[in-house]
């Protein structure tokens, strides 16, 4: 496994790969790994001949009061995972020399980015838009995998390479979680004993959810009671949204149709958590 973190010379090697023919496979992360990243990790060797995977915490992405700083770090560790899952090249490079100074250009997914997450994190998706598209112009992949714990980011990811014609596959792979359902996320690592207890409260939710919509109810609000009653019921839980809305558009939907996402977001003491499930 090699590890590069100049990114002209992660540029040059895609650029030899790609001229013996062979495809490039890319997971971009933001490192702390867990066993939902590994999933990718998997899928992306068997999608493509090579595996590259990026760890940066992207400082685009994060607000002003968000944990930017904190943010869960372990880079031996993750370079054992990553070993231990193929991975071909891990690309680390500096924030510095991804922003230097001077940088202005960003890419902005208008309506998708202002909905959901994107309401109680002004700019987030933009820096997450702006560095998967740097990213893509260093591996050059051909294939780029992304989670479906983080919905709303696949879609904008696979909006951004429609719009921008840009020649990657976009594959998005299903949510893992702990036993006892809760999302992998680097963020668990924030929450102490009872928080974690608490933070089931999400996943709780989906099913309360899905039970009733499996039962035949197709009232988004009858649905969406019920949801964000079971959060209501834990004392260290505070909802910042609870939605059932349309799953290209993410506009809310009154009447579940055919199927919906229900997207969440909730703050356990001082993280906030994110989960979702197809409807229907
Ligand atoms: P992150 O390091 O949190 O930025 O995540 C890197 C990639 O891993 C993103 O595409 C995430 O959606 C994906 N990911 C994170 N958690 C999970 C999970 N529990 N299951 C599947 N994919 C995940």
């Amino acid at each position: 496994m090699k590890l590069i973190a100049d990114i002209k010379e992660m540029q040059l090697f895609s650029n030899a790969t790609k001229k013996t023919g062979k495809t490039i496979a890319f997971v971009p992360t933001m490192g702390f790994l867990h066993d939902g990243h590994a999933s990718l990790l998997k899928k992306g060797k068997e999608v493509g001949d090579l595996l590259v995977m990026s760890i940066l915490v992207n400082p685009a992405q994060f607000g002003p009061k968000e944990d930017f700083t904190s943010y869960p770090k372990d880079i031996k560790r993750d370079m054992a995972l990553a070993e231990d899952n193929n991975v071909d090249v891990v690309f680390n490079p500096a924030a510095d020399d991804m922003y230097p100074a001077g940088f202005q250009t960003f890419i902005d997914i208008e309506k998708l980015s202002n909905r959901l997450c994107g309401l109680s994190r002004p700019g987030h998706f933009r820096g997450v838009a702006t560095v998967v598209a740097k990213l893509f112009n260093i591996v050059k992949p051909d294939i780029a995998l992304f989670g479906g714990k983080d919905f709303q980011q696949a879609r904008i990811i696979k909006k951004m390479a429609q719009d921008l014609n840009m020649d990657v596959d976009i594959i998005t792979m299903p949510t893992i979680r702990e036993a006892d359902g809760l999302a992998m996320s680097s963020r668990n690592s924030y929450l102490n004993k009872e928080e974690r207890k608490a933070a089931i409260c999400l996943y709780n939710a989906i099913k309360k959810a899905r039970d009733i919509f499996d039962n035949g109810v197709r009232d988004a609000d009858a649905i969406l009671k019920e949801a964000r009653n079971i959060i209501k019921r834990e004392p260290l839980a505070v909802i910042d949204y609870v939605k059932v809305c349309d799953i290209d558009t993410f506009e809310d939907l009154d009447t579940i149709e055919d199927r919906a996402l229900l997207a969440l977001a909730v703050k356990i003491g001082k993280t906030r958590l994110i989960d979702n499930d197809i409807l229907g």
